[in-house]
């Protein structure tokens, strides 16, 4: 299993496609699949368009409003909201190893999305 860390923003998603892509290179793996996993519960791992940014800022946008602050969540942290995010879009991606590189398509990115930050993030990425 490798282990990436990152430094975060307050919000947003940030494209770890890279960092996936060095964790498969490095091991040698060649065919099977790709568990990337984010132990944290105020943040997510989502795969969606890496081409034009702004797709993931609307991503945001939408998840915003979807699930915004309500003064009637009980969680002393005051940050259901972000917990909610980060149940909605989920802590794993699988992705299919085929001759030695990920199966994605041509618009797409593997993103690590914060909801609480900043804080020290981790996420990790395993070849099965
Ligand atoms: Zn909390």
């Amino acid at each position: 299993m490798r282990v990436f860390k990152l430094t975060t923003p307050k919000r947003g998603f940030m494209d770890v496609t890279g960092q996936v892509k060095e964790a498969l290179s490095d091991s040698g793996f060649k065919d099977g699949l790709c568990a990337v996993f984010v132990p944290h519960t105020t943040a997510a791992v989502t795969i969606n368009e890496s081409a034009d940014p702004d797709v993931r800022d609307d991503i945001l946008l939408g998840l915003e409003k979807a699930f915004p602050d309500r003064k009637e969540f009980r969680h002393a942290e005051g940050n259901s909201h972000a917990h909610l995010k980060a149940s909605a879009v989920g802590s794993s991606v699988t992705i299919m190893v085929e001759n030695g590189s990920l199966v994605l398509g041509v618009w797409q990115g593997v993103f690590f999305c914060e909801f609480d930050g900043p804080r020290e993030r981790k996420f990790m990425v395993k070849f099965v």
